[in-house]
């Protein structure tokens, strides 16, 4: 069986803006949590190749030592008028909430829980790595514009 290869972007609270979906508590370097919303959850295993991301910084690379699942709960926050779950929590207007779709302005998100299957990728064995050796590829990342939290980075077949 060949390995796969994998970007994984870790997001961190202070920079995301739409706050519809609670974001993962990313432990950087020891694991990285996603689960059955996100496209290829699936296709994670153990033995595969990853890519670590953060932001516009590449993290390290290494081998995904193992990937254990659990049942889960999230809650999405969602427009009471357009249910879209990129929404914006405003500091200082009124009301306090914004939909960043429909432009719609409410006090309080309609939520729900959402059941999901949770996943977390152990990859402590991940190594550090000197940002030089990956600069071409940094720069494709930076351009790409890709939001996925898992992507491939097999070789075209
Ligand atoms: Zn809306």
């Amino acid at each position: 069986m060949s390995k796969n290869y994998w970007l994984l972007l870790e997001k961190s609270d202070e920079t995301r803006i739409s706050k519809g979906i609670d974001g993962y508590q990313d432990q950087t370097g020891e694991s990285y949590r996603y689960d059955s919303l996100v496209p290829n959850h699936k296709n994670l295993a153990g033995g595969d190749f990853v890519v670590l991301r953060k932001e516009n910084e590449i993290l390290g690379v290494g081998e995904i030592a193992g990937i254990s699942e659990v049942n889960d709960a999230k809650i999405h926050r969602r427009c009471p008028e357009c249910r879209s779950t990129d929404i914006r929590e405003r500091t200082t207007k009124q009301p306090k909430w914004k939909c960043g779709k429909c432009a719609h302005e409410f006090s309080e998100p309609e939520e729900s829980i959402v059941e999901v299957r949770s996943y977390v990728g152990d990859h402590r064995r991940i190594h550090q790595i000197e940002c030089t050796s990956l600069c071409e590829r940094r720069q494709a990342l930076r351009s790409s514009g890709c939001r996925r939290s898992v992507t491939t980075l097999n070789a075209p077949a």
